[in-house]
């Protein structure tokens, strides 16, 4: 059996993040990754937006680690080279009704320590991008768009300067915990059994599915899983907006919002359909409800102009009509084990927060078990 001091389940960019701290912090770090690439997951299935931190219940992990994970993620791209624009964002009311929503989601960036939103009129809005329809609007300048794979790129080239190692085609079947230390089962062409003193186990959607195989953890430290999956369609024609797009927040998701990405072609999405299993099929009907949800917002949206793009999947572990739930960071003090961390529940703004995420990790990992 070979011995490592760290493994760290999952090569997106948490996993990548998580393994990056560890790794600078002096510790010995094996990534285990289940697939033939780093990222192909959630990772590289969603919006790529820098997060200002607006939305999160006030006091959640969301709300921290989205704030401190966004200023850390622009500094990160300053010092690496990875391509990212501060381009802002509109989140924008179309009637009368949806004002006091608007007022309401300031107050609460406010109290989440966002404190840069701009209460734009009517007229305002279509000063900055004149094809809008909308009432009122707020401007989050500190909302951006990043090259999630660059990003990735980067966090794993840093890793590995720092001595971390990268196993791919490495599928962790199970997990024991032993007097020894935590036994780590890995299937795939080349099984094998690693004993490591530290686990973090990143690996997004099947992350529950690993706690549950792991011997030692109880049934209550193992949340459900739900899959809630989000479409997205391309603009086929150049897009007449500079700034990212949202309209307020629906149950499940953000709403059909407008993203770019860094080569300035825009897509729409996502929307939130609940489904049963991990399927990233597109289903081309759901166009349209995208073009009624698009043109509340924008009526200039020609027919025929959205092209099927692709969908990601949110790792849920709250269902559908339950309160969203905050991201899961299981150390030893929640569920008992000496040096296992388990990380549930890392959808939207795990990638805006992913280095945040990675030292909460770091500080998780060094608390004690808790007695009894
Ligand atoms: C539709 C959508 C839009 C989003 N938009 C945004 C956004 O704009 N901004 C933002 O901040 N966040 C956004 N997010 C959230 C963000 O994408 C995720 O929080 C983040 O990518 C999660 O990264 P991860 O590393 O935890 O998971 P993943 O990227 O899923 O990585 C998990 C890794 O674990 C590996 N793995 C699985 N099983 C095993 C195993 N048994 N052994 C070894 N490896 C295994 C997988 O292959 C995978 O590479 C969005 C999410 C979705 C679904």
């Amino acid at each position: 059996m070979e011995q490592v001091d760290c493994v760290v389940i999952g090569g997106g960019v948490v996993g990548l993040a998580v393994a990056r701290a560890l790794a600078q912090a002096g510790r010995e770090v094996v990534i285990l990754e289940a697939e033939a690439a780093i990222g192909t997951g959630t990772s590289s299935r969603n919006s790529e937006a820098i997060h200002a931190g607006i939305y999160y219940p006030q006091g959640s992990l969301k709300a921290r680690l989205c704030v401190a994970g966004r200023d850390a993620l622009y500094a990160f791209c300053d010092s690496h080279g990875v391509p990212y624009r501060r381009c802002g964002k509109l989140i924008v009311a179309t009637d009368e009704s949806q004002l006091a929503g608007l007022d309401a989601l300031q107050a609460h960036a406010i109290a989440n320590g966002v404190n840069d939103l701009q209460r734009l009129d009517g007229d305002e809005v279509k000063a900055l991008e004149p094809q809008l329809n909308a009432l009122a609007g707020l401007l989050s300048p500190s909302t951006g768009i990043v090259d999630s794979h660059g990003l990735m790129l980067a966090l794993q080239g840093d890793a590995e300067a720092a001595g971390a190692l990268l196993a791919l085609h490495a599928p962790v079947a199970s997990i024991e915990v032993t007097d020894a230390g935590l036994c780590v089962e890995v299937g795939g062409e080349t099984p094998m059994t690693l004993l490591a003193s530290g686990v973090i186990n990143c690996a997004g959607h099947v992350a529950p599915e690993i706690a549950a195989r792991t011997a030692g953890l109880t049934a209550e430290s193992v949340p459900p899983r739900y899959f809630a999956k989000g479409s997205y369609f391309s603009l086929a024609a150049a897009t007449p907006f500079r700034h990212l797009v949202y309209p307020l927040p629906e149950p499940g998701g953000l709403g059909v919002h407008l993203t770019l990405d860094l080569g300035g072609q825009a897509r729409f999405g996502p929307d939130v359909e609940w489904v049963e299993r991990l399927d990233y099929t597109m289903n081309e009907s759901r166009a349209d409800g995208f073009y009624a949800a698009i043109r509340r917002y924008w009526p200039g949206l020609p027919d025929g102009a959205l092209q099927p793009a692709y969908t990601g999947i949110r790792p849920k572990i709250s269902g559908p009509g339950e309160p969203t739930a905050d991201f899961r960071i299981d150390g030893p003090a929640e569920h008992g084990i000496a040096g296992l961390v388990n990380l549930f529940g890392i959808e939207s703004p795990g990638l805006t927060a992913a280095l945040a995420i990675a030292d909460e990790v770091c500080q998780r990992l060094a608390q004690g078990a808790r007695i009894g």
